[in-house]
């Protein structure tokens, strides 16, 4: 017997496979809910619903590259998503001149390319048109507005316990039972925001990037922009570009590189060196590219450099490089001015104000 009747032979008997749960797993189930429902501090546990394959928390990209590689071998499951669409972080939170940081090679999902006629960096309106028919095409159909408020693997019962909520309200919580669970809540799904010493005595508009559309709201205004990762130079060169005036704060050193070096995305020339070449020697070979485009950003007394290269940096602390798409020359050319500390800001009291 090949291996993939075996398995299919062995799924045809596994009460996890089974459309309706196993009389047994039924059971255990129903008493796991009486044993719930008579506990003070659960008490408020309305229904428990048994999940015959594996539940996944959330309905970005990772969460539905998951379902759908599991669709691929007939098996279903059930997506918990706390919003109200797929890809929650593109569609609601990003601004709207984002693309692809990365060649459009390195983000498409497993099964589906992007379509032909894409862009190397496709717009965002673009990813999520291809996610969405990504999830029509595996028909992947998330529970939405549930959020996971807790998941606990009961060792007893040899199962994944996940408590959930109507989103935004304390109602009833519904608890999915399942063998399996999949976490797919993504590194940039939660916003957060830095204690600032005197915001609250700040009267202008302050908000996080989760929340920026355009510069477009901002033309002839000066505004600061505190961090200087991907987003906030970005959003650096939108204000720009819409005849703001922004100011960033960098608080500490960071790798600037130019989205592109020799003709190819710094991020693709990146993964074919290291498929020759040490981490270090790949770190030299992208610093003097940099360095030949850019020149000397500590010597110019813009930024600094950290110690450590951009890719031993990324892998150890998980830090990731600025891939520059314009921002560094507004810099230059003094459009977009630099402060090192929160306190080089509060002693121009809040320049934006
Ligand atoms: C400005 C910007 C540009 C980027 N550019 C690129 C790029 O070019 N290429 C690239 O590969 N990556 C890029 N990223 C990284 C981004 O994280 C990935 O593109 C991708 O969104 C990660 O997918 P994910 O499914 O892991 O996480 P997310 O997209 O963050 O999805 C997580 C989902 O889980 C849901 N969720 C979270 N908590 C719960 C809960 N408790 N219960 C239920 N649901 C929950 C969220 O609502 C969300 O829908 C970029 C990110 C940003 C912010």
């Amino acid at each position: 017997m090949d291996p993939w009747s075996e398995c299919e032979g062995k799924k045809a008997h596994d009460p996890i496979f089974q459309t309706y749960p196993s009389q047994n797993y039924r059971q255990l189930v129903d008493g796991l809910c009486k044993e719930r429902s008579t506990n003070a501090v659960v008490a408020r546990i309305g229904r428990c619903i048994w999940v015959p394959g594996p539940i996944i928390v959330g309905a970005g990209p990772s969460g539905l590259a998951v379902s759908a590689c599991l669709k691929e071998k007939n098996v279903d499951s059930l997506v918990l998503e706390r919003s109200n669409c797929i890809a929650s972080l593109w569609q609601l939170k990003t601004y709207d001149r984002l693309s692809l940081h990365l060649p459009r090679q390195f983000c498409e999902l497993p099964l589906m390319p992007f379509p032909a006629n894409y862009p190397i960096y496709p717009s965002k309106q673009q990813f999520v048109a291809y996610l969405e028919s990504y999830a029509a095409r595996f028909g992947i159909c998330p529970t939405y507005n549930r959020t996971v408020v807790s998941a606990e693997y009961d060792e007893q019962l040899l199962l994944w316990r996940a408590r959930t909520r109507a989103t935004g309200t304390m109602g009833e919580e519904i608890e999915y039972v399942s063998r399996w669970l999949v976490v797919a809540t993504g590194e940039n799904a939660e916003a957060v925001m830095p204690e600032i010493d005197g915001l609250e005595d700040f009267k202008g508009t302050v908000m996080h990037t989760s929340s920026y559309k355009s510069g477009s709201a901002f033309a002839g205004k000066r505004v600061l922009v505190v961090g200087s990762g991907n987003s906030g130079m970005e959003v650096c060169l939108d204000l720009c570009n819409h005849n703001a005036q922004p100011y960033i704060v960098v608080r500490d050193a960071v790798h600037i590189l130019p989205r592109e070096m020799l003709g190819q995305s710094t991020f693709g020339l990146s993964m074919w060196l290291l498929k020759w070449l040490p981490v270090h020697v790949v770190d030299r070979i992208l610093l003097l590219i940099a360095r030949t485009m850019l020149g000397d950003t500590a010597q110019l007394g813009l930024i600094k450099r950290p110690t450590m290269g951009p890719l031993e940096l990324k892998s150890l602390s998980g830090k990731t490089p600025v891939l520059d798409v314009g921002t560094f020359a507004k810099i230059k050319c003094g459009d977009i001015k630099v402060f090192f500390t929160m306190t080089e800001v509060q002693s121009m009291k809040m320049i934006a104000q």
